[in-house]
């Protein structure tokens, strides 16, 4: 017997059938004899139509009331899986995130676990009970409800496997696994068996949003056994595990995208010391993540520097580097958010060399612009013009074989 969290996503309890279907699948663990935890999300739409309907009420709305709206969709979730469970026969409870009491720091729509005191989830299972809980979200110190960030269910389920050591983390998603590029861009994608934390939290933080990055970070951390595979069919899907000598062999496993970031230059900025510290300085006082950083060669004691930041702080930026332009030195900020960023990632790139070479080459071929470039032990990425993003995903995926078996390499 062992114990299972398993966590279902959005599509997977996007209607009433489908939560009957999932009920189905977890009174068949329960049946099997194990314990079982299960995580679910919002039903699928459900928290954008919630931030639609806040924005409809403020413009930038306050982010506790945010959070108060944002936690009632995976509360609808917990009962109506509840529900159909019971009507199969099973005894099971439901319990949000303040009842199984996961205490978060209080920074509202991106809150950080602190702890978790899973006490009544454990009695639950000793009474024979399934535990349904709440996924997305805590609750802090003070007693406020938090939300964990976007894709922030995955996080609770591996937390929660994590707390109560359990056997196995599931992931249930629409897509039977973590493949070599985004499935639903590019059809000849594969699918992998086995994936390191490593490569997972680079390929999630650079867009593959089949797993939230702080889940895999956490589920390194902890060492949890993280199963990623499909609600819809019994495939086997894709274990991320703690990296092995045989994983330096594979040169590239995945390809990520990401069309959430815009790109700011400053033309003509003071070529002096402290410049760029006070520039990032005011940028990251405004709690504003900064990706990407290019600076140019000083022409006449000035240079010009681009960064990207989220979209979704795209203005704001704007709006402090025109406050600073002059104690900077600088003449004027151009914006773009008709970027996207590429990456390709492995463990392998750590031993062999001309990956980067072999990424320009192809992107060039197909007359691809590369705006930017930054590197990283295990990643590539090069910022392009948004338009190409798909075409630049594919023509990667082919030109390092991922469709193919993956190509052992022996030469460094
Ligand atoms: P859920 O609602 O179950 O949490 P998500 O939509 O968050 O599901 O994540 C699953 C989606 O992630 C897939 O439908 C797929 O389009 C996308 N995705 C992006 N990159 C990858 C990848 N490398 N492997 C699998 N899926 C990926
Ligand atoms: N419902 C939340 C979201 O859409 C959390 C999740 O699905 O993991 O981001
Ligand atoms: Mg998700």
């Amino acid at each position: 017997m062992a114990l299972i969290v398993q966590k279902y996503g959005g599509t997977s309890v996007g209607d009433v059938d489908r939560i009957k279907n999932v009920a189905r699948r977890v009174t068949l663990a329960r049946a099997a004899g194990h314990d079982v935890i299960v995580v679910v999300s919002a039903m699928a739409g459900e928290t954008d139509r919630l931030i639609g309907l806040a924005q409809k009420m403020a413009e930038r709305p306050d982010e506790r009331e945010l959070d108060v709206i944002l936690a009632t969709g995976e509360q609808v979730s917990i009962g109506l899986l509840s529900l159909a469970i019971q009507g199969l026969g099973y005894r099971a409870r439901s319990f949000t995130g303040s009842q199984v009491r996961i205490q978060t720091d209080d920074v509202h729509t991106k809150a950080r676990i602190v702890s978790i005191d899973a006490d009544r989830v454990r009695q639950a299972l000793a009474e024979g009970e399934i535990a349904i809980v709440a996924g997305f979200q805590g609750v802090s110190a003070e007693d406020e409800i938090t939300t964990l960030g976007r894709g922030g269910s995955d996080l609770t389920a591996v937390a929660m496997a994590a707390a109560l050591a359990a056997d196995v983390c599931e992931i249930y998603t629409d897509v039977d696994g973590v493949y070599t590029a985004d499935p639903n861009i590019v059809p000849e994608a594969r699918k992998l068996d086995r994936i390191s934390y490593d490569e997972m939290l680079e390929l999630a933080s650079l867009g593959a949003k089949v797993l939230q990055t702080r889940s895999v970070e956490y589920a390194k951390n902890y060492l949890v056994p993280v199963h990623v595979r499909s609600s819809f069919n019994d495939n086997p899907g894709t274990m991320v595990v703690k990296e092995d000598t045989t994983m330096e062999k594979v040169v590239v496993s995945g390809i990520a995208y990401n069309k959430q970031e815009a790109k700011i230059t400053i033309t003509r900025v003071a070529d002096r010391p402290s410049i760029a510290a006070t520039l990032f300085g005011r940028v990251a006082e405004a709690n504003i993540v900064v990706d990407m950083i290019v600076q140019n060669i000083s022409q006449d004691g000035s240079t010009d520097i681009s960064f990207t930041v989220p979209k979704t702080d795209y203005a704001r930026t704007q709006e402090i580097v025109r406050v600073i332009l002059k104690e900077i030195g600088a003449d004027k900020v151009i914006g773009d958010d008709k970027i996207a960023k590429v990456s390709i990632v492995g463990v392998g790139m750590r031993t062999h060399s001309g990956v980067a070479a072999k990424m320009f080459e192809t992107l060039g071929r197909e007359k691809i612009n590369i705006l930017m470039i930054s590197t990283s032990e295990i990643k590539v990425s090069c910022v392009i013009e948004a338009k190409y993003t798909e075409l630049a995903v594919r023509v990667l995926h082919e030109a390092f074989g991922l469709a193919r078996e993956a190509v052992v390499e022996d030469t460094v």
